[in-house]
């Protein structure tokens, strides 16, 4: 999770903070918004935080996503460079700031964002990381998705666009949903999965489980074939072959870590025992988020839901 202090919706520089922003100073001014033509009328924008898709119908888009408020005039520009035709739904994939920072200003605009209701739930309560302690305020009005859908999955079609929602529970988060547009081949994953070979942030204090990651990324790799194009919440365009490697690494950790809890280990045991060292090698970026990491899948078992 990422903290974003009020001064954000300001737009002046901040600190954010969180594993994937340590301390990480951002001035909004400085960052451009890249576009990449997908085919099939179907766009990939990158600036700061989860990448978003974009999927260009007869008389309206569908977004995936919306980054940080301080950039959504710059992503509202992006997209009129792309089509003159409103955004009708913005899909949340989950609640993290780098997500959802932009919901308010969207739907301002006349854009429905459409979200697992879990989501609703959290952004209005506020919300707390298990492992670093960050803190995400409540919000209100605007800054709350204005459709949410309860149950396995969802389907949203604008002029002849369809997206599919599907919502993996206990994965990244309790929220998250991931998005397959069939007619261009392209699947949005948010944050289950990253494109980074890196180990991805197991959010197990909202609900967070690598069970969840594991079930995501087996949906993935039956829907996949060689010629899909795999949108992640952070990293590079992705294929089918990234989604094996990240669901062979995350099968690894949940049966390493889950034998360990099952004969009883504590989790300062675990850590100990450093049962993911060789993964470690090329999945962790630094030995905190190695250690947070295997912290991570090992409370996936302590919270007990099974
Ligand atoms: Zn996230």
């Amino acid at each position: 999770m990422k903290r974003i202090t009020l001064a954000a919706l300001a737009g002046v520089a901040v600190i954010v903070t969180g594993p994937a922003y340590a301390q990480q100073q951002i001035d909004w001014d400085k960052i451009q918004i890249k576009t990449v033509d997908l085919g099939n009328k179907t766009y990939r924008l990158e600036g700061q935080g989860g990448n978003i898709t974009l999927a260009v119908g007869s008389d309206g888009i569908i977004m995936v996503d919306t980054q940080f408020a301080p950039l959504s005039d710059k992503i509202k520009a992006a997209i009129k460079a792309i089509s003159p035709l409103p955004v009708k739904y913005a899909i949340i994939t989950h609640f993290h700031g780098d997500h959802t920072g932009g919901i308010a200003n969207f739907q301002k605009d006349g854009v429905i964002a459409v979200a697992h209701d879990n989501i609703r739930i959290r952004l209005i309560a506020g919300t707390t990381n298990a492992i670093t302690g960050n803190k995400m305020d409540p919000r209100s009005g605007d800054a709350i998705p204005k459709e949410t859908y309860v149950g396995g999955t969802k389907t949203i079609e604008v002029g002849g666009r369809k997206a599919i929602l599907t919502h993996y529970y206990n994965a990244h988060t309790d929220g998250d949903t991931g998005v397959y547009f069939p007619d261009a081949n392209v699947i949005a994953t948010g944050d289950i999965m990253n494109s980074n070979h890196r180990y991805q942030n197991v959010d197990y204090g909202n609900g967070g489980d690598i069970r969840g990651m594991i079930r995501a990324t087996d949906d993935w790799l039956k829907i996949a074939n060689d010629q899909t194009k795999v949108m992640t919440g952070h990293g590079p365009l992705a294929d089918k072959k990234v989604v094996a490697e990240y669901n062979a690494m995350v099968k690894t950790a949940r049966e390493r870590v889950e034998k360990l809890y099952r004969e009883g280990k504590s989790e300062d045991e675990v850590v100990a025992l450093d049962p993911l060292k060789d993964l470690n090698t090329t999945w962790a970026a630094n030995p905190d988020q190695a250690k947070n990491f295997l912290k991570q899948v090992y409370n996936s078992f302590n919270t007990r839901r099974d």
